[in-house]
């Protein structure tokens, strides 16, 4: 009788996920991918979809193709809907899979903090469908505009809120300040796009709370040096179909963003297990769950510490550290062999503001301005998957930086709050 191979079921191929099968690859294990979407989403740049910088192709990619030449991988696409911790059974719309060891890798989504209707009116960016609404709000609030008859409504419609002052948020608000100022500057007759009002919304006192104080003056200063308001301070109290309420005003605005916020996957549910506010699963130093060494909570699913103490932080640099060292931890766990604990490297933060300006804060290199956008650029196109990408991805940003043009103004679906029949 051949022995057979130990099965590593894998939910999810984000950041995590595809690390941790990539480090499995010489392992003689069978693994099951088992992931809702067909393709891996590079989200760091989903806010560039949303704002028409790129296509959706150009920052998803078919989780298939990634792993074609990975034998012992098997990509399954179906949704998640339970764990049998006791019974090693993963449960999905397409029945149950069995497992000796089992990743959990199914990242975070949007969280309204309990106004889950909110999301109706103020969409989040956490998924391509997500990007592509988003931007048919944007540009269809153009065309709106340019078909308005009054006022007060072509007012409302060139109004964009973004709410959340975190790197999601000023990177839209400067997104969107270039499109309504530079890019869409010459394409209406009936209205003037560059008097779009830009409203970026912050609930704590300052812009970028990760950052320096530094550079959060940096962000709010460049920001407004864009006409783009900045409120901070400034909590949201309500969100409806025309726009948003603050304790001290109203905001009548026909496109929303809501980049306040986010929540675990329901995994802590799945496994009953111990979580943290944000729903993620309190797992040990080696990423497992309390009382089971044979099932791993990795990626924006968990919740461990560095060795200071502090959050491992929901970054993708922090989810493919975690992806890397539980693939090895398996791979070493069936060679009869054990890892030392798990400890996170702090990688630095990236924040883009517009064409030319970022931030970048990585230990002693500390960038702005020009030098710190040349950065970001280079380190994005450098995280894409695939050479194709990376080239395509490279030639828009140069056009875009030449031309000032957005080569993907399309409107693909728009949320129903910002139609005016
Ligand atoms: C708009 C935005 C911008 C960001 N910018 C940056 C940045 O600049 N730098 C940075 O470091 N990080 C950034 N992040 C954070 C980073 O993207 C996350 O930390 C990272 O994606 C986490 O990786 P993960 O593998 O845990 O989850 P994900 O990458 O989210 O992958 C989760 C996978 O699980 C799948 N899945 C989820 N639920 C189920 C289910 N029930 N059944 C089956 N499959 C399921 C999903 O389809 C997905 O493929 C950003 C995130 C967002 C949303």
């Amino acid at each position: 009788m051949p022995q057979l191979k130990p099965r590593v079921v894998i939910l999810g191929a984000g950041f995590a996920g595809l690390e941790a099968i990539k480090a499995l690859r010489r392992a003689p294990v069978e693994i099951t991918v088992i992931d809702r979407e067909n393709y891996h989403c590079f989200q760091p740049l989903l806010y560039q979809v949303a704002t028409a910088a790129l296509s959706p192709a150009e920052i998803d990619w078919p989780i298939r193709h990634i792993l074609r030449l990975q034998e012992n991988a098997t990509v399954l696409m179906t949704e998640v809907n339970g764990i049998d911790t006791g019974a090693h059974i993963v449960n999905t719309n397409a029945g149950p899979f069995s497992f000796d060891f089992l990743v959990i890798a199914t990242g975070a989504r949007n969280s309204y903090f309990g106004h889950d209707r909110w999301a109706e009116f103020a969409p989040g960016l956490k998924r391509i469908e997500d990007a592509t609404c988003i931007r048919g709000n944007i540009f269809s609030a153009f065309e709106e505009a340019e078909l308005a008859r009054d006022d007060a409504e072509r007012k409302r419609l060139l109004t964009f809120a973004i709410i959340g002052g975190g790197p999601t948020g000023v990177e839209m608000a400067g997104a969107i300040a270039e499109i309504a100022r530079q890019t869409l500057a010459r394409d209406f007759r009936r209205s003037d796009p560059r008097t779009a009002r830009i409203v970026l919304i912050e609930a704590g006192p300052r812009l970028l709370p990760n950052f320096s104080e530094q550079h959060s003056s940096y962000a709010r200063d460049t920001l407004m040096a864009m006409g783009v308001d900045v409120m901070t301070s400034s909590p949201v109290l309500r969100c409806d179909e025309r726009g948003i309420d603050l304790a001290d005003c109203r905001i009548d605005a026909a496109s929303v963003v809501w980049a306040a916020g986010i929540m675990a996957s329901p995994a802590a549910q799945w496994l009953s297990a111990e979580h943290d506010r944000a729903g993620r699963v309190v797992v040990g130093s080696d990423l497992s769950l309390q009382g089971f060494n044979d099932i791993f909570v990795i990626g924006d699913a968990a919740f461990v510490k560095d060795p200071r103490g502090r959050p491992v932080p929901g970054l993708a640099s922090a989810a493919k550290q975690m992806g890397n060292y539980v693939g090895k931890l398996i791979a070493a766990r069936v060679a009869g062999q054990s890892l030392p604990p798990f400890r996170y490297r702090d990688q630095g933060i990236l924040a883009t503001i517009g064409r030319r300006a970022a931030i970048v804060e990585l230990g002693h290199i500390q960038l702005t301005g020009f030098i710190g956008w040349m950065f970001w650029s280079a380190a994005h196109i450098y995280f894409l998957i695939g050479v194709r990408n990376r080239i395509i991805v490279a030639i828009d940003w140069l056009w875009s930086y030449v031309t000032f043009q957005r080569g993907a103004r399309l409107i693909t679906e728009v949320s129903p709050t910002v139609r005016v029949e």
